[in-house]
């Protein structure tokens, strides 16, 4: 299965794991804001992985 990580460098810490075939960046670009709107907030980045 192909999956897709979202991190947060300033935490240093993996948000979520997902599968690449339900979920499109854009998706989890929403998932980011609406999820891990905490990070964003504090200006850290949060970032898209192909691990
Ligand atoms: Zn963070």
């Amino acid at each position: 299965m192909e999956i897709k990580e979202i991190y947060c460098s300033n935490c240093k810490k993996k948000l979520g794991t997902y599968n690449e075939k339900y979920f499109s960046d854009a998706r989890l670009n929403e998932i980011i804001v609406h999820n891990h709107a905490k990070c964003i907030r504090e200006g850290h980045d949060v970032i898209i992985l192909r691990p």
